[in-house]
């Protein structure tokens, strides 16, 4: 059950204990980066004054206009001769930012996902297949370092080649699968075309989705239809990439892993720490991070931390899934809507297939939102009474869920275009102010 049992079963109070320490040994190395010296110096802090998790707050946040800032060494706390591996994350919203790491950082970023992987099931007698893009991006080289430890054969696939995954999964047998949850739905198409079922011509048993938010109903699908655990990975370049929080088998929310990340949820237009249970920005702390510690990273992204405690027993605390990002929040007549509340209503709808568009446009001075949604090919064939009941019905519920009345648009599958990467959900066409 357990990867590291002493660290992952270590009780709240002994986990705080060792935050705190790892806390100042942080700090004290951050303070070598040139960002940090003057942020420590500004603020009039040091490790040493550091006398408890709450001193926490007195340290600054770093954001990512910092990282930008400090392009590309600002934040670098060792000699660049110690560095042996640089990410970048994929600049979606703006200039990339680079990440450094030690040997020392990459071992350990290796076993955090080896124990990731070991808690949702993975043994060293499965098959790895790794779905994600290798270079730049943390999910290829993440993932396939913390299998490889594990013992588990790896396949380093990439993205893409959709028909030669499947032939690969089939010849080699692989059990478990690393992928991106909007191309895992397209990929069904693929294995219909080819005339496989992937619940009983295939031995996948776990797929490690992540990298985009995705709903309960979009776990749901997958899981239908593999025949899978659909395990929920959490990461993001800053913090290393894969291996931040991972699901346990209990499917009740993503345990972050507590002895490397330091853990606040803070509302983001105040920056004050919000009680467990209420949604805010994830804002993390590197524990264990030579080349480039981070302090309260503003992540950007919107989740709650789970109440109580889970059935597993691991004391690090839980996050639910991630609602988005804060800059993915879209205001459409004057309403904020999130991309996934969207998605939360579609898939809920048997009837809609496997992908849908949020498309925006202003008409005179009025927004427009219009939902284009593929529906399956067995409603298509009911024809068009079917189509339009489906239309109101959705319609329906959108607007309760969202307070306003979108468009709906409802399209053959595979119309709207999809591809190996992240999911485009939104365009939108609105002038800029
Ligand atoms: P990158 O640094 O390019 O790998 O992107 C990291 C970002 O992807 C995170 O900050 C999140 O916004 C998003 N992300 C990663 N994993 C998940 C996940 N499991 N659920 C929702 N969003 C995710
Ligand atoms: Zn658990």
């Amino acid at each position: 059950m357990f990867w590291d049992k002493e660290i992952e079963l270590l009780p709240r109070e002994d986990l705080e204990a060792l935050q705190l320490a790892r806390l100042k040994k942080t700090v004290e190395v951050a303070a070598n980066a040139p960002h940090y010296r003057k942020a420590f110096a500004d603020n009039g802090i040091t490790h040493e004054q550091l006398g408890s998790l709450d001193d926490l707050r007195r340290l600054p946040f770093t954001t990512k206009q910092d990282l930008r800032s400090g392009f590309p060494d600002g934040f670098l706390a060792v000699d660049r001769s110690e560095v042996v591996r640089m990410h970048a994350s994929s600049g979606t919203t703006g200039t990339a930012t680079v990440v450094y790491h030690t040997l020392k950082d990459v071992e350990r970023w290796t076993d955090l996902v080896s124990r990731c992987l070991y808690m949702a099931g993975v043994r060293a007698s499965d098959v790895f297949q790794n779905m994600m893009s290798y270079g730049l991006f943390t999910g290829g080289l993440g993932l396939h370092y913390g299998a490889e430890k594990l013992g588990v054969m790896v396949i380093p696939m990439g993205i893409g080649n959709s028909k030669r995954q499947i032939t690969f999964m089939q010849q080699f047998g692989t059990t478990v699968a690393h992928i991106i949850p909007s191309y895992s739905l397209k990929l069904l198409e693929t294995f219909d075309e080819m005339g496989i079922d992937p619940t009983k011509d295939t031995g996948l048993r776990i797929l490690v989705v992540g990298a985009e938010p995705h709903s309960e109903e979009v776990r749901g699908r997958i899981e239908e239809a593999y025949g899978v655990f659909a395990v929920n990975s959490y990461g993001l370049s800053e913090m290393n990439g894969p291996g931040v929080a991972f699901e346990c088998p209990h499917k009740s929310g993503i345990h972050l892993w507590e002895d490397s990340y330091i853990l606040e949820i803070v509302n983001p237009e105040t920056l004050e720490p919000l009680p467990d249970g209420e949604i805010g920005e994830i804002v993390l702390t590197t524990l264990r991070r030579e080349a480039m510690p981070l302090i309260r990273y503003r992540t950007r992204d919107l989740a709650m931390v789970m109440p109580g405690t889970c059935s597993c027993g691991r004391a690090h605390r839980r996050l639910s899934r991630i609602k988005g990002r804060s800059d993915d929040m879209l205001i459409v007549k004057g309403v904020n809507v999130y991309p996934i509340q969207v998605e939360q209503v579609l898939m809920g709808f048997e009837e809609v297939g496997n992908n849908y568009l949020i498309v925006l446009d202003r008409q005179g001075p009025v927004d427009e939102m219009t939902v284009r949604i593929e529906v399956t090919s067995s409603l298509l064939a009911q024809g068009l009474e079917g189509l339009e009941a489906l239309r109101g019905k959705i319609i329906r519920s959108l607007r309760e869920e969202i307070l306003f009345t979108p468009k709906v648009e409802l399209v053959e599958p595979g119309l709207i275009p999809a591809g190996e990467g992240k999911a485009v959900r939104v365009v939108d066409n609105r002038p800029k102010e």
